[in-house]
């Protein structure tokens, strides 16, 4: 079986290997090499990626039969001994996050007594599942804090092959089979923690730089701890920087205030808005009364007829409510654009069905749904002309006459 070079060392990026096998695997040609580098995925940490005599590794795979990591080529190499490349930026990403959630979930034991139960890691995001719910701002700062300490004490970490039945105080999260070749693989980080572990980690503490929570949520009688460490740490709090000057600039406030300056504009905008609804049905009972002087008048009925270009159906709807209080009125409005609408209403002292006359005057609309009870019936939401709305208005005023 080729040997996993990257056990002892995780530093080494470039490295030439002798072809064991050419195989193929789901039509993408393959290598098993004597020795790799390459970290296939495993444990919660993403397979490395890179190149192989300069062509990509699509994916790194373990062969469940015996072990041998199986190296998938964009397409094929040649030759008996290949040169091989890992990405190392992805790499070292992956040993800070994987030895920094070492350091965190040690950290969580001894603040909270709380076990991880899950990892992920990904290039969007980094968590760890906790086997307890409700844990407090100050217990994640103390946690946080503990882990950040670990970091600056820059202790050593390494690797050791331990027998089996010695690794009492070596915490596992399911037995890890694949660890077992020759004795247990334990990740000891001095003074602080030991962990089963397969994956890839750095030589000491110090080279994870920060170990950053950023939230925690809720699952069922779980917490999602999503964390950031090293070069995705300091990316984030750049970004974040931006973000805060950015705001900052626009409210002309400092950060700290930022908070509570954002929940005042959103009083303003509540009663802004509260007094805009109020000005605006008087100015709606205003306009209904004129449209009511100006009414056009038959067989003692008068019938206020208009439309609009890109009106408000909720205005439409208010001003037709207005109309309507008074006796015999029968209310015809339409608005014409992108979501046209038709509000048909009548007094309660007149016979008429605006709900049967809104669904013969709707169609003239296109696609056009809608309806409501006898005395106030309404519809639209689709795009219509100034002149559908008028053949809409036509059909509702012949309506009334039959
Ligand atoms: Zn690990």
């Amino acid at each position: 079986m080729a040997a996993r070079l990257y056990y002892n060392d995780s530093y080494t990026s470039e490295f030439n290997a002798r072809v064991l096998e050419r195989l193929n695997v789901d039509g993408q040609p393959a290598l098993v090499l004597d020795g790799t580098y390459f970290y296939p995925a495993s444990g919660g940490q993403p397979a490395d990626s890179g190149t192989i005599n300069g062509t990509p590794v699509v994916d790194l795979r373990t062969r469940d039969e015996d072990g041998a990591v199986l190296h998938l080529l964009a397409q094929d190499v040649l030759g008996e001994t290949v040169n091989c490349c890992v990405d190392w930026g992805r790499r070292f990403d992956h040993m800070q996050h994987h030895t920094g959630q070492h350091i965190l979930t040690q950290a969580f034991v001894q603040v909270a007594d709380a076990h991880t139960v899950g990892f992920h890691l990904s290039p969007d995001s980094v968590t760890i599942d906790l086997n307890k719910t409700n844990l407090s701002a100050e217990i994640v700062a103390q946690a946080e804090d503990l882990a950040n300490r670990i970091v600056w004490d820059n202790r050593p970490v390494t690797a050791q092959l331990v027998a089996e039945d010695e690794a009492a105080d070596v915490r596992m999260r399911k037995k890890p089979g694949h660890l077992l070749t020759g004795g247990l693989r334990v990740i000891e980080i001095e003074g602080f923690d030991k962990t089963a572990c397969g994956g890839t980690h750095v030589a000491r503490t110090g080279e994870i730089g920060v170990i950053k929570v950023l939230k925690l949520e809720r699952r069922g009688d779980k917490t999602r701890v999503e964390f950031r460490c090293g070069g995705r740490a300091l990316r984030d709090y750049q970004q974040k920087n931006a973000i805060v000057n950015a705001v900052v600039a626009t409210l002309t406030c400092k950060a700290d205030e930022i908070e509570p300056a954002v929940l005042r504009l959103q009083d303003e905008i509540r009663n802004l808005s509260r007094s805009l609804k109020a000005a605006n049905a008087q100015l709606i009972e205003y306009e209904a009364d004129r449209l009511l002087h100006e009414a056009s008048q038959e067989k003692g009925i008068r019938i206020v007829r208009r439309s609009y270009d890109g009106r408000e159906a909720s205005d439409l709807k208010l001003l037709a409510s207005r109309l309507v209080e008074q006796p015999k009125v029968v209310a015809l409005l339409g608005s014409s654009g992108d979501k046209a609408q038709l509000v048909l209403g009548r007094s309660a002292d007149l016979p008429f069905d605006m709900n049967a006359i809104i669904r013969q005057a709707l169609p003239l609309l296109g696609q056009a749904r809608g309806g409501g009870p006898p005395a106030l019936a309404q519809g639209g939401g689709v795009q219509a002309s100034a002149e559908q709305v008028q053949a809409a208005l036509d059909a509702a005023e012949q309506a009334l006459k039959v």
